[in-house]
């Protein structure tokens, strides 16, 4: 599965802050905190999925927020964020590897290989799967690029480095074009995520300091 395909809210473009428009805590929106389920998420919880009662919004003796629960049988939903694992994979030669997207959103831009963790692996099997899937490297994920919160989509996005062991590139349905790209030659303005661009700057910052990231200049805004 591609990095998730909810549409972006709130963004905000053309920022020209260091590190775009994220706050100190890697927050990817302008969406507040405390706000609730996102609506594109609360309109699909509906049902309990112990007995398929009715659902109700409410306060909970020991809870300290209103939540979901089954008015039948006192099943509670808690709804949180799920986790996408992406990694910025780097050659012998020390040149990343970047997807083409072949699907929307982002179709045609930028980004790194990645999707949602499978809740049977750990994240470093999900890093392998899904950059594999995607791209037909094999890597060997290393240190954390940076973990990024998007509220709106109701996903964490967690960047780390992975270093390319194995594996031949190939074109998948999700990746249009397999290419490596030495750190002074990103394709900034086709970079297709908020949470790519942030992945790249800091892991710029890390292995390459002296060079400066452009501003951010996403179309999509995720
Ligand atoms: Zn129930």
């Amino acid at each position: 599965m591609s990095l998730d395909e909810r549409a972006s809210v709130g963004d905000s473009p053309g920022d020209t802050a260091p590190n775009g428009d994220r706050g100190p805590d890697g927050r990817s929106t302008d969406v507040e905190s405390g706000a609730g389920t996102p609506s594109w998420l609360a309109v699909t919880l509906n049902y309990c999925t112990n007995c398929g009662g009715d659902l109700q919004l409410g306060p909970i003796e020991g809870e300290e927020r209103h939540r979901l629960a089954c008015a039948a049988c006192g099943h509670i939903v808690y709804v949180n964020p799920r986790l996408v694992v992406t990694c910025l994979p780097v050659t012998e030669a020390g040149e990343l590897v970047l997807i083409r997207r072949g699907l929307e959103p982002g179709k045609g831009l930028w980004a790194q290989p990645g999707g949602f963790l499978e809740v049977d692996e750990t994240v470093t099997e999900g890093v392998i799967r899904e950059t594999f899937e995607e791209t037909g490297l094999v890597v060997s994920p290393g240190e954390i690029v940076g973990l990024y919160s998007r509220i709106e989509a109701a996903v964490v996005v967690l960047a780390v480095e992975a270093t390319v062991v194995g594996g031949t590139p190939r074109v998948t349905p999700e990746a249009l074009d397999v290419r490596t790209f030495p750190a002074a030659a990103i394709p900034w303005p086709q970079i297709a995520f908020k949470t790519t661009y942030w992945a790249l700057v800091d892991w710029l910052a890390r292995r390459h300091p002296e060079l400066r990231p452009p501003p951010r200049s996403d179309r999509i805004g995720r």
